[in-house]
Parts: structure tokens; C-alpha cells; sequence
């Protein structure tokens, strides 16, 4: 019977969840509000119950081999353990891999979300084939993954790939991690809006307004128009950002840097600062080589890494 691979991504707003077949197409789809009672049983019992869907709408047909499941959260990947998960705090220290092994039956493999879009994006999206690849998630935060020599760096507890919180700043904004100055503070979702209400005051001519509800869009909108402060807003982020990946260039030398997540629309508006900012800091060659590439997947990127990750555990 042929294989295919439960996957999830667990967001602190929805749940998704696919069934994957071993060449990457998604055979069937599932998505549902992420539990906010707080409870982590009632998140556990929720994955349960799609997965139980998925059984009955594919048992007899396919054989659901093995889950895997994405998280924006710092997690052991080798021990299948939630360490700390800011969105949904109820999930800390959860032991997800004994708990699902134990209620499926089934091999399973958890892993932080921008290291599984990393693996998603070199399987079946943007990297696909290249052997070495920084990918890079702008989203509410700033996730990232590498790949070397084909493999996904984990480090010793399976946290490396952190590249959010390397700082560029050093008395910068204050960060969530604890430190300060962190890329993520001037280049993720919620860095586009501060930023752009911080420098307000020296754009009296700008169509943005400094109301609470101001959102990364509006200031992408605008800068397509032509807005100064929207113009000037991503040339910062897309600057900090440079100043990350160009370290990260001469550290790793990579073939390509793949760019998703939300703020990865603003592509026009900050690639050009951003490259600016790599050639000016890395070393010629590497400088020059590395592609700067948008996500293919997008949204998909981390599920079908997630699904990867479960077919290559059934093979380990
Ligand atoms: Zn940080």
C-alpha cells in the first residue's frame, strides 16, 4: 500500500495539517483554530482528532506511515521535546514525540517551523537541489534554517538555525529571547510597524497614519506608491537584515538564501538594500555567488518539510 506522511504545522492561531505522499504532493488537507483555552490537553486531543479524520477518509488506501509535526518554538528536535513555544506557553516541555508515538503508533518527528520550511523549500520548493541554503522566514518573528551539504544544522540540542536572534544592534530594541539588538527586532512583521511609527515624526508627508491598527501591509501598500517613510521603513529592515546574512555568507558560504513568510511580499522594496548590504559585508566571491531567492511554498513550506522529515524517521 502506498505510504503517505501526516504533517503539521502548529500555530498559535491555526492548525494545520496535511497527508503527504512520498513525493511531496499533499493528498488531502485539514485546518482548524489552534485550541486558546490554554490547555495542552485540549491541543493534543485537537491534532488527534484531525488525525483521526485523516484515518478514516484514507485508512484502506494509503498507509499513514509517520507525523511530523512543525512549531514556531525552540524544540529538541532529537528528543522530540517542546523546550519553550512563546505562542502557546500551555505546549513547554511537552514531550511530543513519546505522548503522539504512544497515542499513534506511529513513528513521529517534531521540529521548529523555519527549519522545517528550510527542509520543505530544498524538497519540493525554491532550494530544491541545492545543497546549501540559509532560509530565512519574515514573519511575526524572523525564523531561519540551514542546510549544509544537505543536511539540516540542529547543533548539540537541535536549536541551531536561530538566525532572528543574531544581534545587529548592539544597544538596540529590546528582544524577546532576552537579548537585545537581535535582527528580528528590525525585520519581522511586527519590527516593519514599530519602525514605521518611530520614524512618523520625520515624515509629516506620509499617507501612513500612527493608528494602532497599522499593519505591515499598509506600509508595503504605501511604499508601492512611492511613500517615503514606507520606502525608508523597509530599506532599514532590508539593511539590518543584509547586515545578518552577510556574516552569515562568509560563515557558511552558502549557494542560495531562500526569503518567505509574510513580510517576504515586500521582496521589491527591501531586496535591494538587503543585497546592497551582503556585497558590502561578505568577502568578494561568496559576496557575489549566493542567489537571493522568495519562497516557493509559502505557506506550505513548513508542512511538506514537516512530511519529509516523517518519511526520512521511517527510514532511519
Ligand atoms: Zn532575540
Amino acid at each position: 500500500m502506498e505510504k503517505l506522511f501526516l504533517a503539521a504545522d502548529l500555530g498559535g492561531t491555526n492548525l494545520r495539517m496535511a497527508a503527504v505522499d512520498s513525493v511531496g504532493t499533499i493528498v488531502s488537507r485539514n485546518r482548524m483554530s489552534t485550541p486558546s483555552d490554554g490547555k495542552q490537553e485540549d491541543i493534543v486531543s485537537a491534532i488527534l482528532s484531525v488525525i483521526a479524520e485523516f484515518r478514516r477518509e484514507l485508512a484502506g488506501k494509503f498507509d499513514l506511515a509517520a507525523f511530523g509535526a512543525a512549531m514556531p518554538a525552540i524544540v529538541n528536535s532529537q528528543a522530540g521535546i517542546i523546550l519553550r513555544s512563546p505562542n502557546l506557553p500551555e505546549l513547554n516541555d511537552l514531550d511530543f514525540e513519546a505522548r503522539f508515538t504512544r497515542e499513534l503508533g506511529i513513528p513521529v518527528v517534531l521540529e521548529n517551523d523555519a527549519n522545517a520550511a528550510a527542509v520543505g523549500e530544498r524538497w519540493k520548493g525554491a532550494a530544491k537541489g541545492v545543497r546549501n541554503s540559509i532560509h530565512v522566514t519574515l514573519g511575526t518573528g524572523v525564523g531561519g534554517g540551514i542546510i549544509i551539504d544537505g543536511t539540516l544544522v540542529r547543533g548539540i540540542d537541535g536549536t541551531a538555525g536561530e538566525i532572528g536572534h543574531i544581534a545587529v544592534e548592539p544597544e538596540g530594541y529590546p528582544c524577546g529571547c532576552g537579548s537585545q539588538g537581535c535582527v528580528e527586532q528590525y525585520a519581522s512583521a511586527t519590527a516593519i510597524v514599530r519602525i514605521a511609527k518611530e520614524l512618523m515624526p520625520l515624515h509629516p508627508e506620509t499617507e501612513l497614519h500612527s493608528s494602532l491598527e497599522l499593519t505591515p501591509l499598509d506600509v508595503f501598500e504605501a511604499g508601492m506608491k512611492g511613500d517615503r517613510l514606507s520606502l525608508e521603513v523597509f530599506r532599514v529592515s532590508g539593511t539590518y537584515l543584509g547586515i545578518a546574512l552577510g556574516g552569515l555568507v562568509n560563515v557558511l558560504n552558502p549557494e542560495a538564501i531562500v526569503i518567505g513568510g509574510g513580510v517576504a511580499a515586500g521582496w521589491d522594496l527591501f531586496i535591494e538594500p538587503l543585497q546592497s548590504e551582503i556585497l558590502r559585508r561578505a568577502f568578494q566571491h561568496p559576496g557575489e555567488r549566493v542567489k537571493l531567492m522568495r519562497s516557493e511554498l509559502g505557506d506550505d513550506a513548513g508542512i511538506l518539510g514537516a512530511a519529509f522529515l516523517a518519511s526520512q524517521k521511517i527510514k532511519a
